[in-house]
């Protein structure tokens, strides 16, 4: 680092969409870096294109960011500093390092292929650079149309990127960049520059696709007398056959994760190795080891490609290692209301999951028994007489259960009964009773979730069952 400066970054999203997985990746990058250094995350909300931009999309951006835990120390919206823009844009008017643009669009358009016919790369011709200031005053008063130009050196200017080192454009190449649209209503750049030098801004760490905007806002910085903070630029996240992250291949807004049931410890553990990767092997790293191994330095500069496998592995994962009580809280969420899951049963399918999402339909035997062929309750060839026997048998051991016994308790009153009895003959038509299922968790599992009475109850349901004379 080249200052002393408290280390301040910032993500600036425009809620014109959705909060992008990409966004989230971006802002976790900003918070991680700025918690390695004890500096200051901020929000800003980039909502200068009144059209596209929407309230809901704000919302979307602050519950991910929560959702997230990436706390941000301070928050701006640019809709609400526009005074702020517009005098920036006075100064520079003023001083004649921008000026006003009449050109039309078609005007513009005769100039670019007159330039592409000329064999150059089209550029804005600087027509209206030569305008005598007061006459372009008196156009604007008489309400013409307009855009407000930079004037761009044909210098080159550069930077050091923090991820892919020396970064050069030609000034030359660039042509003057529209800053504001007429009312003198600021475009990104400009906006993005302003608030960037007033917030303080020590480094810039963003997605690779603006790399381009970064020789212009250092332009602007110029012109304005600003100095430059760093810059990082993310490599791209990517679809399996590289092309940039889309729906075709996976979903892109965060909310859509959450509602699948993606939990905030692996979505953050995963977004922080896109793109990164730490020193050793151990790729499972909660929040506080990400904040000590986290280092810009070591981002790639190639695209990133987003694994579903590895985000399902990372849920899985810290789906089987989190706590009852949290897990219960969560996974009530993911099934009906009228379902009222306890922490047994959760635990009997917490290890099959990738998503919570998959929950209801493991859970669902809790509640809604299926209706199974009474063929299912036989062991391999066994006939239904030694069925209900062994049902019979395990019927009474459950009975001399206490109401809430444990799996350990259960599966020794259990195994006790059978002695040296089959045991395929004994537990595999108690589960199918207790389940309803060919595939379920465990009978003691089961038991321990169920309780003793419903336990039985179930029992009696396939006892009943069996006493139907089959029809086929
Ligand atoms: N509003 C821009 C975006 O959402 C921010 C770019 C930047 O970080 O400067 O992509």
């Amino acid at each position: 680092m080249t200052s002393e400066k408290k280390v301040r970054v910032r993500i600036a999203p425009s809620p014109t969409g959705s909060f992008h997985i990409g966004n989230a990746r971006t802002a976790l990058f900003n918070w991680l870096f700025a918690q390695a250094h004890g500096g200051e995350f901020i929000l800003r909300i980039e909502d200068t294109d009144k059209e596209r931009s929407q309230k809901k999309f704000e919302e979307d951006i602050i519950y991910g960011l929560k959702w997230l835990g990436l706390e941000w120390d301070e928050f701006y919206r640019q809709s609400d500093r526009t005074e702020i823009y517009k005098d920036y844009l006075g100064q520079l008017l003023q001083s004649g390092k921008a000026y006003y643009c009449f050109c039309s669009k078609e005007e513009l358009e005769e100039q670019r292929q007159a330039m592409l016919v000329q064999g150059l790369a089209p550029k804005y011709s600087g027509k209206c650079r030569t305008l005598n200031p007061d006459d372009a005053l008196q156009k604007v008063k008489n309400e013409e149309a307009y855009v407000v130009r930079l004037k761009i050196p044909d210098v080159k200017v550069s930077f050091q990127d923090i991820i892919r080192g020396h970064i050069e454009f030609d000034g030359a190449l660039m042509g003057d960049i529209v800053i504001a649209k007429e009312g003198g209503e600021p475009l990104y750049n400009f906006a993005v520059t302003v608030d960037d030098t007033l917030s303080g801004i020590t480094h810039i760490i963003r997605g690779e696709d603006h790399i381009s905007n970064t020789p212009r806002q250092i332009f602007i910085m110029q012109a304005l007398g600003f100095e430059p903070p760093q810059f990082a630029h993310l490599p791209m996240i990517l679809n399996p056959d590289r092309s940039k992250i889309s729906k075709r291949y996976n979903s892109v807004a965060l909310t859509d994760y959450i509602k699948q049931g993606y939990v905030k410890e692996a979505l953050v553990n995963f977004l922080a190795l896109i793109g990164w990767h730490p020193k050793g092997d151990e790729e499972v790293m909660g929040v506080q080891e990400l904040i000590k191994q986290f280092d810009l330095k070591k981002a790639q500069k190639g695209g990133a490609v987003f694994s579903q496998e590895k985000l399902d592995w990372f849920n899985n994962h810290y789906i089987k290692a989190m706590g009852d009580e949290e897990l219960l809280t969560l996974a009530q969420s993911f099934v009906p209301k009228v379902w009222k899951l306890n922490t047994a049963m959760v635990n009997t399918v917490r290890g099959r999951v990738n998503r919570l999402d998959e929950l209801e339909d493991l859970l669902r035997f809790y509640f809604e028994i299926p209706d199974y062929p009474v063929t299912l309750l036989r062991w391999k060839d066994m006939n239904l007489g030694v069925v209900e026997l062994n049902l019979n048998k395990m019927k009474d051991a459950i009975g001399n259960l206490d109401t809430h016994s444990s799996g350990d308790a259960i599966e020794k009153e259990l195994l006790g009964a059978i002695g040296n009895g089959k045991r395929g003959e004994m537990l595999w038509p108690l589960r199918v009773a207790l389940s309803g299922q060919e595939n379920s968790p465990g009978p003691f599992e089961i038991i321990e979730a169920l309780g003793k009475q419903e336990s039985l109850r179930r029992i009696n349901l396939a006892l009943q069952r069996l006493d139907i004379p089959e029809t086929h």
